[in-house]
């Protein structure tokens, strides 16, 4: 097959950061090519925020990352800061809200911003390509890349496949095996923003919460999140389980506060002189759903009328609701996790350009980086960044 073109440069992956990074490079009128092996860009964007898409957060600090090199990502997050990605998203008149905690997402759909970034690569001349798939790459002074339509050369090649999460809408390890081509270190990738999942017995205990949440503050490894906890079939989900999760490792406890608003051992001393004859079931349920109530009160082991509550009663009831300790089996994997922690090693790249130091004109951009964040429009944040600051210098 013949070289069917030769660009300045090609990004393989039109989602977040590809796209971002290929109308960067197309307004410095780079000649760039986004090959894209879906047959449309930006699937993750689509169905991100439950269709509105958090596309950032009005708090971003580079204290909402985790990577083996918390300094990494501070560099990119400054020179494009989720200001600037708002001022795009004003330019294109596209409506949006806060809804909680800085996290800003459409009133409308996620398309809207798919067609803010289509529209961006349109106007600096980027050309994409789907459906195209990616047989074999290979670098002498200029990469070329055999795909199922042809054969293509560039100066520049942006790797911006993504994490490992959601396989059914086009997540492939592609971009890791690319990375291992060229003896380019990965961290090891997890999946994470992941429900966890819980052991056979843990699950009897709570079979019947399936669908409740509660607010509530959950702390693993030093690290504590606010937010709704969410009982499921298998395990823990919600928001504040989602975050807790970028911070666990196997085998590590997680405690839960499920009533972070009282002092219960207070509580339940004045509960004992209102209602004495009552049992405690009755007045917690006031402040707890009450299937939650009645299935941890039932594994204290006691349910009496409050008058016969001791200090010791008061201090067991106290730990089961506030310091409930749970160790989860695993995560519900990469086909339930928003992201994937871990990746293509910050030691390998330049903080500045995302070029690798080992191989001239080869970059990473978006998540398939080592630098995670948390729930809340952040990933996308760290996607537009990366991607446009290597748009400055492909
Ligand atoms: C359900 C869900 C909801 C989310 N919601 C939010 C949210 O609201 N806010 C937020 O900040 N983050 C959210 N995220 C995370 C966010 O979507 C990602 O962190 C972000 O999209 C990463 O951008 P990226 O460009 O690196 O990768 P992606 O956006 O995943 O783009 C990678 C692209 O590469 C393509 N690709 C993969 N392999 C190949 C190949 N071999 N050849 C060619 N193309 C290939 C993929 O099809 C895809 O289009 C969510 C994630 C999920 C799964």
């Amino acid at each position: 097959m013949k070289i069917k073109n030769n660009y300045d440069a090609i990004i393989i992956g039109g989602g977040a950061a590809g796209l971002m990074c290929a109308a960067t490079a197309g307004k410095r009128g780079r000649k760039v090519l986004v090959i894209e092996h879906n047959e449309k860009v930006g699937k993750k964007i689509l169905i991100s925020g439950g269709g509105r898409c958090n596309f950032t957060n009005l708090w971003v600090q580079p204290e909402n990352f985790i990577s083996q090199n918390e300094h990494f990502c501070k560099s990119a997050l400054s020179r494009f800061n989720e200001q600037d990605f708002i001022s795009l998203v004003e330019k294109y008149k596209i409506a949006y809200h806060e809804k909680t905690l800085g996290q800003l997402f459409c009133d409308g759909k996620s398309t809207e911003i798919v067609d803010l970034l289509l529209k961006e690569c349109e106007d600096s001349g980027v050309e994409i390509k789907t459906n195209c798939k990616v047989e074999k790459l290979e670098k002498e002074e200029l990469f070329t890349i055999k795909t199922n339509i042809g054969e293509f050369s560039c100066v520049s090649l942006i790797i911006a496949t993504g994490g490992l999460s959601i396989s059914k809408i086009g997540a492939t390890d592609f971009g890791f095996r690319i990375a291992m081509q060229f003896g380019i270190n990965i961290v090891e990738c997890k999946p994470s923003l992941v429900p966890f999942t819980l052991n056979e017995k843990d699950l009897e205990n709570y079979s019947g919460l399936a669908g409740v949440s509660v607010d509530s503050i959950v702390t693993c490894n030093g690290k504590t999140f606010r937010g709704n906890i969410l009982f499921t079939h298998k395990g823990l989900s919600g928001p504040a389980i989602l975050q807790i999760s970028n911070y666990w490792n196997e085998g590590d406890e997680v405690k839960i506060n499920m009533l972070p608003e009282y002092n219960l051992s207070d509580k339940i001393k004045e509960w004992k002189i209102e209602f004495p004859k009552a049992l405690l079931m009755t007045p917690l349920s006031s402040i707890l759903p009450k299937s939650v109530v009645n299935i941890f009160v039932h594994l204290i082991g006691f349910d009496k009328s409050l008058n016969q509550y001791n200090d010791n009663d008061i201090e067991k009831v106290c730990k089961i609701f506030q310091e409930w300790k749970i160790i989860p089996s695993g995560t519900e994997g990469f086909e339930k996790a928003e992201v994937t922690k871990g990746g293509v090693d910050t030691k390998e790249l330049s903080s500045k350009t995302f070029e690798s130091k080992k191989i001239k004109d080869l970059y990473f951009i978006g998540e398939i980086i080592d630098v995670t964040g948390w729930l809340g429009g952040y990933n996308f944040q760290w996607a537009w960044a990366s991607g446009y600051c290597a748009g400055l210098y492909i």
